[in-house]
């Protein structure tokens, strides 16, 4: 097996597909709808900032409405979500820099860019890192090859030795996202972040990695340095 390439991702992925079955895709939002959405969920568990996003539909109508609403009534709709002061005043602001750049809130020009040149497009938005960018590229109607890395993921990464273990995690996921295997689809990319996320919650998990019945252990750097 080798290290460092794509082809390390591309066997990781097909043992997880062999061990968990291949996931379906998930609910699809318009482009900017997922921006929204993955703002409000970026610290927060999906009940809660599905509810914060609901509030907004309801008390604003549409996206336009919302681009220009004042940042206390948007917080009144996302109070419970993590850092809604902080966001309450972020989401307007991406918004009208959509308008600015596009001339109209639609991001369907983002199909135009490599996925690096839309990946930096989008983290130009003020609250908007790369997890929330590669969400809106993937995940959204857009469904381009953006791999959503969270710590989940990075945790993961850092023990299967993807990356450096003292790598910052803005680097680690640059140098992750380097390594999708060009053949595959956006599909295999959403199936890779929900596949990995799983086995990050089932066996890679935080405090102490379950190796022993982990899909991935015979062929896993970390398992093998416990075991020898
Ligand atoms: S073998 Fe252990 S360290 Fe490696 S991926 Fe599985 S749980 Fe994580």
């Amino acid at each position: 097996m080798d290290f460092g390439t794509p082809n390390q991702l591309d066997v990781i992925h097909k043992r997880l597909k062999a061990h968990y079955g291949s996931p379906g895709p998930g609910v699809r939002f318009s482009p900017v709808g997922m921006l929204i959405m993955a703002m409000l969920g970026s610290r927060t568990r999906d009940p809660v900032s599905l509810r914060a996003f609901r509030n907004l539909r309801q008390r604003f109508g549409t996206a336009q409405a919302l681009a220009y609403a004042e940042p206390e009534d948007v917080y009144g709709c996302i109070r419970e979500v993590t850092y809604a002061e902080t966001y309450a005043i972020y989401i307007p602001q991406a918004l009208q820099a959509i308008i600015r750049r596009f001339g109209t809130l639609d991001l369907e020009s983002l199909r135009g860019m490599a996925v690096e040149q839309a990946l930096m497009w989008l983290q130009g938005l003020r609250g908007v890192g790369p997890k929330i960018s590669a969400c809106v590229l993937n995940f959204s109607e857009l469904q381009m090859r953006a791999l959503v890395i969270d710590t989940h993921y990075l945790r993961f990464a850092s023990r299967f030795e993807l990356v450096h273990a003292d790598m910052p995690a803005n680097l680690a996921v640059r140098a992750i996202q380097r390594l999708i295997p060009n053949t595959w689809l956006a599909t295999d990319t959403e199936q890779h972040h929900v596949l990995v996320k799983r086995l990050a919650q089932e066996f890679c998990v935080a405090t102490s990695p379950q190796c022993h019945g982990c899909p991935l252990r015979n062929i896993c750097p970390y398992s093998k340095r416990l075991d020898s």
